[in-house]
């Protein structure tokens, strides 16, 4: 959603200083004539762009790792220091009201970096090599996050967390939050995670036992009332890489991680 109104307002501006569109958009993939066709942005300068943007390295495993002075790190540093001031605030706030405040983060590429993956199997997901990769529970940190993690719980925030992951990859997903650091409330009252056989009563509008319809804004933004309506918390931030996690209310802020690699819907 928010993505469409971005485009939408560089139309209008073009429009408004006259500016060719598609002139723009050809010099932008570094083409030396000016066309006016619909050619999409170049897939091969792309794949540059965000390995630069991550500062993509081979490890001397062979595993694609993220610079921790990329861009990406840098976005990332200025986003957890904006979190952390608003967190803090808003702590003391909700302590001094009563509340109990709650952050809410998302796992994949919010908290554990899939960049490898990614890169490996030219950012096109399939369900047995991503279940395969996410079961070896080895993906590496998102830069700052197992820290902002462990700033909520120092500050009396509850940690949740809301995952499009399965029931099957729990196990896993515990594994490797631990080994990252973000070590705080893996437990299963705290980490929301997809089951579709046995669907919870609060998802009962798109899912019950052996019929799940449930959007991911559904799904994501229906744990988050659960969080609040139900469980009793005010979540004063919520945290995911993508805009489906953010979207359909229930949280004081969000705050989008970079990741230009997928969109989930
Ligand atoms: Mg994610």
């Amino acid at each position: 959603m928010h993505k469409s109104l971005r485009i939408a307002a560089v139309v209008a501006a073009c429009a408004v200083t006259g500016t060719a569109l598609y002139g723009a958009g050809a010099a932008t993939a570094g083409q030396s004539t000016a066309n006016s066709t619909h050619e999409p942005y170049n897939i091969g300068l792309l794949v540059k762009d965000i390995d630069t943007y991550y500062g993509t390295t081979a490890d001397a495993g062979g595993v694609y790792q993220a610079s921790p002075d990329s861009p990406y790190a840098q976005d990332l540093a200025r986003l957890d220091a904006a979190a952390k001031r608003h967190i803090d605030r808003a702590a003391r706030k909700a302590h001094h009201r009563g509340e109990k405040p709650a952050v809410v983060f998302d796992i994949d590429d919010t908290l554990l970096l899939s960049l490898d993956y990614e890169k490996r199997y030219n950012y096109t997901f399939n369900p047995t090599t991503w279940a395969d990769y996410v079961n070896k529970a080895d993906r590496p940190g998102v830069f700052g996050s197992a820290e902002l993690v462990q700033y909520a719980e120092s500050k009396g925030v509850e940690v949740f967390y809301n995952s499009g992951l399965s029931e099957a990859q729990r196990t896993a997903a515990v594994a490797n939050l631990k080994k990252i650091g973000a070590d705080v409330n893996l437990d299963a009252d705290h980490m929301f995670l997809k089951d579709k056989a046995n669907p919870p009563a609060y998802l009962s509008s798109c899912a019950t036992p052996g019929t799940w319809t449930c959007t991911t804004v559904q799904y994501k933004s229906g744990t988050r009332k659960h969080i609040e309506d139900d469980l009793g918390y005010e979540i004063v931030a919520n945290f995911g890489d993508q805009y489906s996690d953010l979207d359909g209310g229930y949280a004081d802020r969000t705050y989008k991680i970079p990741n230009p690699t997928y969109f989930v819907s």
